[in-house]
């Protein structure tokens, strides 16, 4: 059974470049959307707090004060500071 042990070796050999020729896998790109930094944060008019939609924060403030940004990065950037309760 020694000569089967070598020629296993040997495939094993021969078979190794071939291996190492053959194409990567692709890299994993992150696919994981980054949802919270999309996501419409509102604001008053009356604060400098933004919230999620779903903060219980967000039905308190008055219609004609409730202020949307597009994405909590645009509400920081009016100087709004993310709300301790919701998180967003
Ligand atoms: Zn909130």
């Amino acid at each position: 059974m020694r000569w089967l042990f070598g020629i296993l070796l040997l495939l094993g050999g021969l078979l190794q470049p071939v291996a190492a020729l053959a194409p990567a896998p692709a890299p994993t790109t992150p696919t994981e959307r980054s949802d919270q930094q999309e996501q419409v944060v509102y604001s008053s008019r009356r604060s400098n707090v933004y919230h999620r939609a779903t903060c219980r924060y967000v039905r308190q403030i008055k219609p004609e004060n409730l202020i949307s940004f597009p994405t909590k990065a645009e509400a920081e950037r009016g100087g709004y500071r993310a709300c301790k309760v919701c998180r967003p």
